[in-house]
C-alpha cells in the first residue's frame, strides 16, 4: 500500500496535524497523482468541525486538488504520466442510476466523496487533498489545460464548478441581472462566471471593504446587504441570485429582490436552518428557492475548458501546509482574498 504524508484532523475541536496514512494499491483503472496544490474550501471547515454531523476521524480534508500524473493503471486510456490533472469533490458513484447516466453523478445516492466518505474498493476511508499524493479512478479525474496556472486552478474543482453549474442550469446570459451573495471562495468565482456569461452582476456583501475587488472581478454593482435602503433600490429586479453564505440568515431579504419567476439558488450549507422564508414573498411573484450541489464530471470538464478559453482562474493566497489552522481562522472571519491554496511542496 502506498504510504502518503498529509495533514489530518483527529477530532472536531483540535488543530490539524501531520499524519501518515495508506492509500489503496492503484488498480487497472486508477490514476496516481502527485498533489501540487489543494484549495481550502469552507466545506473543509464545516466537516473538520463536524458541523454537518457526519464527520469521521481521522479526516484528511481537501477536494480542490491539482497535480501531475505519476502512474497509470493498465486500463487507463485518458491520462498519461506528466499530465496536469484535477480531482474535485467526488471520486466515485454507482454508474447505473439515472443521475449517473445523465452525467449528474453528484446527485447519485451512492456518490463517493473525496474525503469523509467510505472507499468502496478498499473498505477504508477516503482521504482528501491535504496530502502528497492521491489515487483516483480515471472517470473522476479532470484534464487541466497547460494554459492555466495550476495553483490558481485548484479552486475551480469545487468553488468553480459549484458556481458554474447553477449559472448554466438556469441558463444565465446576456440580458440577465444576477446577484451573488457573499464574496468568498465561491462568491468570487460566481462573479467571474456570471460576468463571462454576459450577465449584469451585482455583489451582495457584508464587507464594504471588498467593493473595489468585486468590481475588478467583474461585478457591475456592489450592495452592502445590511443596508436596507440600498437593498430596496433593487426590489423585484433580479432574474437569479446565487447565495454562497455559510451561516443562517433571512432569505426574504433576497427573494424580495427577484422578478416574477426569479430564482434564489442556495449553495452555502450552514450548520443550522435558515429562518423559514415567508410564503407571501414567493407566491405573489411565483418566485422559487432552489439548491445546487457541485456539478457532474462532464460539466466540470466543460467548466475547466471554459476557463482555459476565457482565461479564468481563482484569486488565491498560497500558503504552506503548516499554516492551515491560521487559514481556517481567517476564512471564518471572511478574511480571505479569495481562496487559500496549500502548496504541498512545503509538506
Ligand atoms: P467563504 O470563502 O467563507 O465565503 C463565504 C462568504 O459569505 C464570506 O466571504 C462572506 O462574504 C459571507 N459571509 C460570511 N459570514 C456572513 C454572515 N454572517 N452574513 C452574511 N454573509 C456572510 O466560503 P466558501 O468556501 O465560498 O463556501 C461557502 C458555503 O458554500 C459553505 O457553506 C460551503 O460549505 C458551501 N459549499 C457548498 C457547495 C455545494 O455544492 N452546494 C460546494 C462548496 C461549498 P462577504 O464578506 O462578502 O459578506
Ligand atoms: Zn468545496
Amino acid at each position: 500500500m502506498p504510504t502518503t504524508l498529509g495533514y489530518a484532523a483527529h477530532s472536531h475541536d483540535t488543530p490539524l496535524v501531520p499524519y501518515s496514512f495508506e492509500r489503496r494499491e492503484p488498480l487497472d483503472n486508477d490514476v496516481q497523482i502527485e498533489i501540487l496544490y489543494c484549495g481550502v474550501c469552507h466545506s473543509d471547515i464545516h466537516q473538520v468541525h463536524n458541523e454537518w454531523g457526519s464527520s469521521t476521524f481521522p479526516m484528511v480534508p481537501g477536494h480542490e486538488i491539482v497535480g501531475k500524473v505519476t502512474k497509470v493503471g493498465a486500463q487507463v486510456t485518458r491520462f498519461k504520466v506528466g499530465d496536469n490533472v484535477g480531482v474535485g469533490c467526488m471520486v466515485g458513484s454507482c454508474g447505473v442510476c439515472p443521475e449517473c447516466q445523465e452525467g449528474v453523478e453528484q446527485y447519485c445516492n451512492a456518490a463517493e466523496f473525496t474525503y469523509n466518505s467510505a472507499d468502496k474498493i478498499s473498505g477504508g476511508n477516503n482521504y482528501g487533498g491535504y496530502a502528497k499524493q492521491i489515487i483516483v479512478n480515471q472517470n473522476f479525474v479532470l484534464q487541466i489545460s497547460d494554459k492555466l496556472d495550476l495553483a490558481a486552478s485548484a479552486p475551480l474543482l469545487c468553488a468553480g464548478i459549484t458556481t458554474y453549474s447553477p449559472l448554466r442550469h438556469w441558463k444565465i446570459g446576456q440580458g440577465d441581472k444576477v446577484g451573488i451573495v457573499g464574496l468568498g471562495g465561491l462568491g468570487h468565482m460566481g462573479i467571474k462566471f456570471a460576468h463571462a456569461l454576459g450577465a449584469h452582476v451585482v455583489l451582495f456583501t457584508t464587507s464594504p471593504g471588498k467593493a473595489e475587488d468585486a468590481k475588478r472581478l467583474g461585478a457591475d454593482e456592489v450592495v452592502v446587504s445590511k443596508n436596507a435602503d440600498e437593498m430596496a433600490k433593487h426590489a423585484g429586479s433580479f432574474n437569479f441570485i446565487l447565495n454562497t453564505v455559510a451561516v443562517p440568515h433571512n432569505l426574504d431579504a433576497f427573494t424580495a429582490l427577484l422578478k416574477r419567476d426569479g430564482t434564489l439558488c442556495l449553495v452555502g450549507v450552514p450548520d443550522q436552518p435558515h429562518p423559514s422564508p415567508t410564503v407571501g414573498s414567493l407566491i405573489f411573484k411565483r418566485r422559487a428557492i432552489a439548491g445546487s450541489l457541485i456539478g457532474g464530471i462532464k460539466e466540470t470538464q466543460e467548466m475547466l475548458d471554459f476557463c482555459a478559453e476565457h482565461n479564468i482562474t481563482s484569486d488565491v493566497e498560497i500558503i504552506p501546509m503548516q499554516a492551515i489552522n491560521e487559514a481556517y481562522d481567517r476564512v471564518l472571519k471572511s478574511d480571505v482574498k479569495y481562496r487559500f491554496v496549500i502548496d504541498l511542496a512545503t509538506l
